[in-house]
């Protein structure tokens, strides 16, 4: 696909009505959830111009997620490494440690605009969970938590933590009872429950509006990143990378950035490596497919279903990425690259040791992308969506990799 696109008016123009970014998106789904869909879509289309839901969203993030999070001119790492400088946005400070509050606030948001009572998520290592649970507590809303047996006894802080918000976590036994059947058994319960609840999906994946949604939601990253660089350095960023999971975080950031004459580099989890199985990178190794709800590219097994998929940072192994970032690697705006378990764990201990910052092990593969461009020396500055904190991966990191004396030699 050649890249004709004018980014000046992309934003208006994808997704369109249907919710296609090109061939990807769209809605696939039984017909009873179809009108539930259509809900969402409308009274989104509605309140995304509404002054006071616009003015309300602020307000919410200011005051209660601490928005907006700083950008931070890593000068030792930098040094350490080259030429080139790194430089992160701090969503690890945004309230709950990552990024992921800031789509949770503005589907919770939504909820009440339309009357609901309930949000309704699946979870598979908790994030997602904690994140939607923390939202329901902020609007006084019952919150249930769709999350796989074998996900529940491995996660048991995220567990605790959406309790103690007041979330129910609702243990799903069929399949292989993690995250895919999670999906499922959410879905079911929307089905039901549509008249009371919402299902506030997790990242911009999903059938439409939830890409295009949650990328509104996310994009106050990008944009204050851009503004707060901007004001730093008088320059453009030459390279802005992030982490590519279900792909929240990266689009936020990189939504802000199309039109602008930087790189776009998104990273995407290799795991133990490049056999099927052994990682997570759908963007990279995938095939076009429907899952979930939407078309998008995605790892398959032999008979065509969602593949297994691993990777050391649990918030990234999903076996697709969301329509949008299949359409921006089509038309070769967005690059897509990976990083492994090795680098990652690499660029944990390096960043937690040079500057200061436990990085989430989700973060630590956008990490070190930009280590390996600011060794390669050709760029000038560099510009990180650092999308969360690493105290929840300490205990495994610790367990596996000790104290990193392997990795910190200067
Ligand atoms: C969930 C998560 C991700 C991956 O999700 P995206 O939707 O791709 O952003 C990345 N970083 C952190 C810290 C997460 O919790």
């Amino acid at each position: 696909m050649k890249n004709t696109i004018d980014f000046r008016t992309y934003l208006k123009n994808y997704p369109s009505a249907e919710g296609y970014f090109g061939p990807y998106g769209g809605s696939y789904l039984p017909v009873e959830l179809q009108p539930a869909m259509a809900e969402i879509t409308e009274a989104y289309q509605t309140i995304c111009h509404s002054a006071q839901f616009i003015s309300e969203l602020r307000r919410i993030r200011r005051e209660f997620q601490g928005r907006p999070t700083p950008v931070y001119h890593c000068e030792r790492l930098s040094r350490q490494l080259g030429t080139g400088q790194i430089y992160l946005k701090r969503e690890d400070l945004n309230h709950t440690g990552a990024h992921k509050l800031n789509h949770c606030m503005g589907e919770g948001l939504l909820a009440r605009f339309m009357g609901k009572k309930k949000l309704i998520a699946e979870t598979g290592a908790g994030q997602h969970g904690v994140a939607i649970a923390t939202a329901a507590a902020y609007f006084g809303m019952e919150c249930d938590v769709y999350m796989g047996e074998v996900d529940i006894a491995k996660q048991a802080p995220n567990v605790a933590r959406m309790k103690i918000l007041g979330a129910r976590v609702v243990p799903v036994t069929h399949g292989l009872k993690t995250l895919k059947e999670a999906v499922d058994a959410a879905f079911d319960a929307y089905r039901k429950e549509y008249k009371d609840a919402i299902y506030c999906i997790g990242s911009v994946v999903g059938p439409h509006p939830f890409p295009m949604m949650v990328r509104d939601f996310q994009m106050v990253v990008g944009l204050e990143a851009r503004e707060q660089f901007v004001s730093m350095t008088g320059i453009m960023p030459d390279a802005v990378v992030a982490a590519v999971g279900g792909g929240s975080n990266s689009m936020g950031m990189f939504s802000a950035f199309l039109n602008d004459p930087v790189e776009l580099y998104g990273v995407e989890p290799l795991g133990r490596g490049s056999a099927l199985g052994d990682h997570a990178a759908s963007l990279s190794y995938g095939d076009e497919g429907i899952m979930h709800g939407f078309n998008s590219i995605m790892l398959k097994d032999e008979a065509g279903e969602p593949a297994p998929v691993y990777s050391v940072a649990s918030g990234l192994d999903y076996p697709s990425s969301g329509p949008e970032h299949a359409f921006l690697r089509d038309i070769g705006r967005v690059n897509y690259t990976t990083a492994s378990d090795e680098e990652a764990i690499e660029a944990f201990f390096k960043l937690s040791r040079s500057e200061g910052i436990i990085p989430a092990l989700e973060s630590s593969h956008a990490v070190a992308l930009a280590m390996k461009l600011a060794r390669e020396k050709k760029h000038r500055a560099i510009l990180v969506n650092l999308s969360g904190r690493g105290d929840k991966d300490m205990d495994f990191v610790i367990e596996n990799h000790g104290f990193g004396e392997k990795y910190i030699k200067d």
